[in-house]
């Protein structure tokens, strides 16, 4: 039987790339030897991203639509697509082509050859901006040292999974604070990469701003890693021995020269101890918000409708 091919698309406001997006994707869906389904995510956009992807549905059965109550972010997209998804691999994509089509054939060449996670790897990212890919770095190394789990750099959310492995991320990883691209390299199986280039957006701006991608950081990072829970003990030590130190030296300086003033020596180590204990304060509360996420077991997405898909009630 021929297999099938399903590409994951989270569309969140792209109403100027989408028409562009289908154009040039089915071009070379069409032009593969599997054969295929696009799945669009529409996560809660307020622009006419719906509207476009239901004429696009209408119009071609392989377009097929999951339509999010709301805004639910673009790692709840990617899993949403591959719940919906029924093809032999699945590969997720941006909506705004910096994920070039050119690179699914390849995609395509690597599952028939066995593999069950293919991660593709920027070369280069031009539209990101010197902030953003220096961030990008930081954080990858970052996140290599803290976490026993190892994160290929300039890994994007563009990769593809063979059904075995799509079946694991599905089942077993439906972690409310998420990140796909961390347990896509993380579940084994045969993995290979496939370098490409990141084009340019082709419409619209990132949805991604700078406050969200840091909170998205580290939440990752205290997702993948419990060494941040342990620098209280680390700090504890050290103020423990600076507390010896300060002693000695109290006591010396007493016997020597009389009590001493330290006005300033009291305001600086209060200052000094104080940001330190605020900051393990507040890395533990983000631990505890990331469990009680996961306490309440809220869904990750609402479906409010579907469109193309062979058993929906309309
Ligand atoms: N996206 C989404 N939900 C969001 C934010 C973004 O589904 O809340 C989608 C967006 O439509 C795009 C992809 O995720 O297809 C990547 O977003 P973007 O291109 O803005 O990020 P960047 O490429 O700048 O990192
Ligand atoms: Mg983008």
């Amino acid at each position: 039987m021929e297999k099938k091919l399903s590409v994951v698309v989270s569309c969140y406001n792209e109403e100027l790339a989408l028409r562009q997006f289908y154009a040039e994707t089915s071009k070379v869906l069409k032009s593969l030897s599997w054969d295929y389904e696009l799945i669009f995510v529409n996560d809660g956009s307020q622009d006419g991203s719906i509207e476009i992807l239901k004429e696009l549905a209408s119009g071609d059965e392989k377009v097929k639509v999951v339509d999010f109550s709301r805004n639910f972010g673009h790692e709840a997209a990617m899993i949403a697509g591959m719940d919906y998804s029924s093809g032999d691999g699945i590969v997720c994509m941006d909506a705004d082509l910096q994920h070039p089509p050119e690179c699914l054939p390849g995609i395509i060449a690597k599952l028939d050859e066995g593999y069950d996670v293919i991660n593709m790897v920027r070369t280069k990212n031009e539209s990101a901006g010197w902030f953003k890919n220096f961030a990008g770095a930081a954080f990858y190394r970052l996140i290599n040292i803290l976490s026993d789990v190892k994160f290929e750099p300039n890994a994007s959310d563009f990769f593809a999974v063979s059904k075995k492995a799509a079946k694991v991320l599905k089942t077993n990883y439906r972690e409310k604070v998420r990140f796909l691209r961390g347990y896509v390299q993380n579940i084994g199986f045969r993995r290979t990469t496939i370098e490409y280039e990141a084009r340019n957006r082709v419409a619209g701006e990132s949805k991604y701003s700078i406050k969200k991608l840091i909170t998205f950081s580290m939440n990752t990072i205290m997702c993948f890693s419990n060494l941040p829970l342990k620098l209280g003990i680390y700090a504890g030590g050290f103020a423990g021995v600076l507390g010896i130190i300060m002693m000695i030296y109290t006591i010396w300086s007493w016997a020597e020269v009389g009590t001493p003033s330290g006005y300033a020596t009291t305001i600086v180590l209060i200052c000094f101890m104080f940001a330190i204990l605020f900051l393990i304060v507040g890395i533990i509360g983000n631990y505890i918000a990331i469990l009680f996420a996961e306490l309440k077991d809220r869904p990750i997405y609402i479906v409010g409708e579907t469109k193309n898909f062979p058993d929906e009630k309309e």
